[in-house]
C-alpha cells in the first residue's frame, strides 16, 4: 500500500541518516584524539627546553657567573617567574590531555581521609605560614575508609586549598570532611573568608583557562586550569565539585565523592 511504501522510504532515509551520523561521530572522535595527541606531544617538547632555560636562569640568579646588578637581578627574576608560569600551564595542559585521552588511569587503594588531609596540610605548610591566615581542619564523626584514587583526591584538595589561600587576604580557611550517613557521599569542603566569586562567574571558572580576572594587570597569578582539572578528576572519582560563594564574603568549594568510584 501507499502507507507501507512511505514507511519503507522513511525507514531507509533514517538508516541513511544514522549511518551518516555514525561516520561523523567517528571522525569527531578521531579529530579529538589527534588534537589531544598533538597537545601532549607539543607540551612534552616544550618542557625540555623550558627546564633548561629555568635551570640556567637560576644559575645566573645564584651568582655563578659573578655578582648581578640590581637591574640584571630584576630582569632575571622576571624571566624566572614567566618561565615558571609557562611550565605550570604546560604541565596542566598535559594533565588535561592525559585525562581526556584516557591515559590517566585510576589507581585505587584503601585509605583514610584524616591522613590524606594531614598530608595535604603538611605539604602546604610553608604557604599556610606565609599566608598568616587561621587555617584549620575539621573531621566529621564516622568518616569511613575509602577505596579510591588517593593521588587524584589529594590533587583536588591541594588545588582547592591553594586557591583558598591565594584569594583570601584576612580571616580563615577551613578544611572539613564529612559523611552524613553511611550511604551518602563523602564531602571535603574548603571554606574561605576571601574575595568571593560573582554569581556570573560561578560556573564559568570551572571551564578551561577561565578566571574572574584575566586582564594583563590582574592581581593574582595562575593559569585558569586548576578548577577545570579538579572538575575532571572529581568526575573520575565518581563525584563532583560544587561551589557556594558570596562576593566580598568568601567561598566554599566542596568535593563530593563516593567511597568507591562506580565501575565504568
Ligand atoms: P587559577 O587559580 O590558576 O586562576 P583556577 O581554575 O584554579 O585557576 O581558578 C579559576 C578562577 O576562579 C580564579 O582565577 C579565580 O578568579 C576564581 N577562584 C578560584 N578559587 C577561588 C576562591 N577560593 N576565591 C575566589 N575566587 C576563586
Amino acid at each position: 500500500t501507499l502507507l507501507e511504501a512511505r514507511v519503507q522510504v522513511a525507514t531507509a532515509e533514517l538508516a541513511e541518516q544514522n549511518e551518516k551520523l555514525r561516520r561523523q561521530a567517528i571522525q569527531l572522535e578521531q579529530a579529538s584524539a589527534a588534537k589531544s595527541q598533538f597537545l601532549a606531544n607539543m607540551s612534552h617538547e616544550f618542557r625540555t627546553p623550558l627546564n633548561a632555560i629555568l635551570g640556567y636562569t637560576n644559575m645566573l640568579l645564584q651568582g655563578v657567573s659573578g655578582e648581578l646588578t640590581p637591574i640584571q637581578r630584576r630582569n632575571l627574576t622576571r624571566i624566572d617567574s614567566n618561565g615558571r608560569h609557562l611550565l605550570e600551564v604546560i604541565n596542566e595542559i598535559l594533565d588535561i590531555t592525559r585525562i581526556e585521552a584516557g591515559r590517566m588511569p585510576l589507581h585505587l587503594s584503601d585509605f583514610g581521609i584524616p591522613e590524606l588531609l594531614q598530608e595535604v596540610m603538611a605539604e602546604m605548610d610553608p604557604i599556610i605560614v606565609r599566608s598568616k591566615l587561621a587555617v584549620s581542619t575539621h573531621l566529621g564523626a564516622k568518616l569511613p575508609q575509602v577505596h579510591s584514587d588517593r593521588q587524584k583526591m589529594k590533587q583536588v584538595v591541594l588545588n582547592l586549598l591553594s586557591n583558598a589561600l591565594k584569594f583570601t587576604h584576612e580571616g580563615s580557611v577551613r578544611v572539613s570532611a564529612e559523611c552524613a550517613t553511611p550511604s551518602s557521599l563523602l564531602t571535603i569542603s574548603v571554606t574561605d573568608t576571601g574575595i568571593g566569586i560573582d554569581p556570573a562567574y560561578q560556573e564559568k571558572i570551572f571551564e578551561d583557562f577561565q578566571q574572574v580576572d584575566s586582564s594583563p594587570t590582574r592581581a593574582y597569578g595562575g593559569t585558569g586550569l586548576g578548577l577545570s582539572i579538579c572538575r575532571r578528576l572529581a568526575d573520575m572519582l565518581g563525584g563532583r565539585v560544587t561551589l557556594q560563594s558570596i562576593p566580598g564574603q568568601g567561598s566554599t568549594f566542596t568535593l563530593h565523592f563516593p567511597r568507591r568510584p562506580r565501575r565504568t
